[in-house]
């Protein structure tokens, strides 16, 4: 019995990687900030309000997406946000140059991982906003330079960024690896499945529409095809024959031999009737030992030529049954359009009557059915 799984949300995959990121490589840039700063003449309010945004505003905006309805939308809106606050802040510090960049890069590259160009000019403009916002508080002052010790903090946390992002796009890089495989199994497995279907069709189309002891076509799909045939005929102006077969005293056979080897009599006579046939011809076990053949587009005279041919043929044959050797002859009523009828039923009563015609002659016989 399987058991129901507790329905606990997936974190999403951004919200932690950004998590990880901001909350390991904005403490670094935090300390290249603090220092710069702390060189400088400052208040503590700015270096609270700096503590705040790249100390404590990470598990903020981690809390936020975490319990988002739409995690990775909040997590979009969170780094065109951290890209505002980073315009503030190095404009705060008077533009220098190292944080200026390493800053940027971080902000270009977290959106445009997800936003592509678009990304990166959202990143990039929302940088000059924050920064706008406070040259417009305090004017454009700008202080390029930071020391040996703030400038190698900076590089390092642009390494250890770019180190993070590396990480996380190689971690994201197996998992579409492994749901790549497995979509690929499941996709075999599926063909597989197809396949089987296909072929139990195949087999399930053979069993609806062939007989099962000589594998001959059955009457149901005889009757299925004989009027699309004739009207193909007809459109066509082509001629369509059939011929009516009865074996002749099979009871006897029967009787004779057991009912085995009448079975395998049915049998041997189907495979000598679809001898020499047109792949158009259609051969079909019409009911107990009565077999049809259809010959679209064939004349009459033809189709009684081979109806002569198969009573000759059968007639000469000794069919084999274990130590039995058995004979057997054929009754054979011919007809066809457009000579005796313009419609199935038409063409198979007058081949009916045709045979009928050749057992009350005498039977081992041809007989051409009439109008
Ligand atoms: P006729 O020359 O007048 O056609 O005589 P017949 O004995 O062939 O005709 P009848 O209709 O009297 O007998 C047909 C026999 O065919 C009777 C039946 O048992 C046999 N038969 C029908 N279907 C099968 C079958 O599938 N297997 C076997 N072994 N015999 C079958
Ligand atoms: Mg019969
Ligand atoms: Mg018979």
């Amino acid at each position: 019995m399987t058991q129901a799984q507790p329905n606990t949300p997936k974190m999403h995959w951004v919200v932690s990687m950004n998590y990880r990121t901001r909350s390991i490589s904005w403490a670094v840039v935090f300390v290249a900030m603090a220092l710069h700063l702390a060189a400088q003449a400052y208040s503590s309010w700015t270096m609270a309000c700096m503590a705040a945004q790249f100390l404590v505003y990470p598990h903020v905006v981690y809390l936020a997406a975490k319990h988002s309805k739409d995690p990775l939308a909040t997590e979009i809106k969170t780094m065109v946000l951290d890209a505002l606050g980073f315009g503030v802040w190095v404009a705060v510090l008077e533009f220098p140059l190292w944080i200026t960049f390493s800053l940027w890069i971080c902000g270009v590259m977290g959106l445009s991982a997800f936003r592509g160009v678009r990304g990166a000019l959202l990143a990039s403009a929302a940088m000059v906003v924050g920064s706008l916002g406070v040259m417009a508080w305090s004017g454009l002052r700008f202080s390029p330079q930071t020391d040996v010790l703030v400038t190698l903090i900076c590089m390092a946390s642009l390494a250890l960024y770019l180190f993070l992002f590396s990480l996380d796009a190689n971690r994201r890089a197996l998992v579409l690896r492994a749901i790549r495989h497995k979509l690929m199994k499941s996709e075999t497995a599926l063909q597989q499945q197809l396949h089987e279907v296909q072929s139990l069709q195949g087999l399930l189309t053979q069993q609806v529409n062939c007989d099962p002891l000589t594998g001959l076509y059955n009457r149901r799909y005889l009757t299925e095809t004989m009027g699309r045939e004739l009207a193909r005929c007809m459109r066509e102006g082509q001629p369509l024959s059939l011929l009516m077969i009865d074996i002749d005293h099979f009871k006897t056979v029967n009787d004779t031999y057991g009912h085995q080897a009448g079975d395998e009599v049915l049998k041997q006579l189907g495979a000598i009737l679809v001898q020499e046939v047109r792949g158009s011809d259609l051969v079909c076990r019409y009911g107990g030992e009565e077999f049809l053949v259809l010959f679209p587009n064939m004349p009459l005279a033809s189709a009684q030529a081979r109806a002569e041919q198969y009573r000759q043929k059968v007639e000469a044959a000794v069919l084999g049954f274990g130590e039995f050797q058995i004979s057997t002859r054929l009754s054979i009523g011919v007809a066809g359009f457009p000579g005796h009828a313009t419609t199935p039923e038409g063409l198979i009563q007058a081949a009916d009557r045709a045979l009928y015609e050749a057992k009350r002659q005498g039977r081992n016989r041809v007989v051409m059915g009439t109008p």
